[in-house]
């Protein structure tokens, strides 16, 4: 189960990072292991691009502020390390070039968000069962 979070984790810092995702592709291929490669994802990734007039758009509508609600009802109150997140995924579809699509999240949440949603599908792929929790939310802390 933890090897599944694990790995989610580590595609969504690969997603985030092509730096990091060279180097790992890098060492992949040092270790002899490198997988077929995926001729579609330098395009993707430039789709993933969001124009700087959604994010200013962004922003504006959400305050400059993480959007995350907690279980409580209360917003998240972080106004420093924001990031643009894709409300739908893009790999799902969700397009970058739309406000509507895009909102403002701090570190901790979209990495939280992102966590939750890669974990259930991972575990919906391997098992075909529902979520540990039920699909209640966890409890927020600060
Ligand atoms: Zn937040």
């Amino acid at each position: 189960m933890e090897r599944i979070f694990q790995e989610a984790l580590e595609a969504l810092l690969d997603r985030k990072d092509p730096e990091r995702r060279l180097r790992a592709k890098e060492e992949k291929a040092a270790a002899g292991h490198e997988r077929e490669p995926r001729p579609q994802s330098v395009w993707a990734f430039a789709m993933r691009h969001i124009p700087q007039a959604v994010k200013d758009a962004v922003w504006r509508r959400d305050g400059g502020q993480c959007v995350y609600v907690g279980s409580d009802g209360a917003r998240c109150v972080e106004r420093g390390g924001l990031e643009f997140d894709h409300i739908v995924p893009f790999a799902l579809g969700g397009p970058s070039n739309n406000a509507k699509n895009i909102r403002l999240l701090c570190k901790t949440h979209n990495l939280m968000t992102a966590r939750q949603a890669l974990g259930e599908t991972a575990l919906r792929r391997q098992m075909g069962v529902a979520p540990i929790n039920g699909g209640a939310s966890p409890p927020t802390s600060g």
